[in-house]
């Protein structure tokens, strides 16, 4: 039978059928070796944001997630993943940035969680540094910084030339989290100095908020763990597989 005689009802469904699978390729074809950064937030002394009442903390949390994500990438050949802590450790921002830059990072994702008590603010955020608040806030921010850095850092520009490709990230980040927390929410700038040193693409992912109780429920619960962990890894083959440079 030609194409053009089967019914629109059995065509509709084997188009879809073949969209989602090359969706699903474009996903998952890693075509040359790329290296993912992934930064668990916090750690040591600063343990974050807390709610002692649900038993969590961020810097665990953070960790946790960071270590579930590079497990659950073990399989692709042409990633390396490396994790800018993997204990209990104290580590300044600035340390964070180098260690990511001197890996030659292609992406850099930094996990955290929120506590925000104010109305409206449960729900997964994703922050890139745009353009705007880099150009109007960076030289006071490295000011009021640079007492904690041994020097000061050679990467204080570094995001600039990776914006577009850090709004980009956000955006597929964002949208695939969305769901998991019945959220709508927009991505968000903010001239955070890790995302500023870092010399590639680079965005922080804040997954819920700790006042929230339908977060720390999801938090708390091994499904929507899992959903997260496989947003964000759909989210980071799709960025890397689109990667050109
Ligand atoms: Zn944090």
């Amino acid at each position: 039978m030609a194409v053009s005689d089967l019914p629109v009802k059995r065509i509709l469904p084997l188009f879809y059928l073949l969209l989602s699978s090359f969706v699903l390729a474009q996903d998952q074809n890693i075509s040359r070796s790329v290296i993912l950064i992934i930064d668990a937030g916090h750690g040591g002394s600063d343990s974050g944001a807390k709610n002692p009442e649900a038993g969590l903390t961020e810097k665990d949390l953070a960790l946790g997630v960071a270590q579930r994500l590079e497990k659950s990438l073990r399989q692709e050949k042409k990633l390396t993943v490396i994790l800018t802590r993997t204990g209990d450790i104290d580590l300044p921002l600035y340390a964070r940035a180098e260690k990511a830059n001197k890996a030659k990072g292609h992406l850099l994702l930094s996990l955290h969680t929120a506590y925000d008590l104010r109305a409206d603010s449960a729900g997964p955020r994703v922050y890139f540094c745009s353009l705007e608040n880099f150009t109007a806030r960076l030289s006071a921010q490295v000011g009021s910084f640079s007492k904690s850095l041994p020097e000061l850092t050679p990467w204080d520009e570094s995001q600039i030339p990776f914006i577009n490709e850090s709004n980009d990230l956000a955006l597929l980040l964002q949208n695939r989290l969305n769901p998991i927390f019945l959220s709508d929410r927009s991505i968000q700038t903010s001239p955070l100095l890790l995302l500023q040193f870092s010399a590639m693409p680079a965005v922080l992912v804040e997954l819920g908020n700790l006042s929230d109780p339908a977060d720390v429920w999801r938090l708390k619960g091994a499904e929507a763990l899992e959903q997260m962990n496989q947003a964000l890894k759909s989210s980071v083959l799709e960025f890397l597989s689109s990667l050109t440079r």
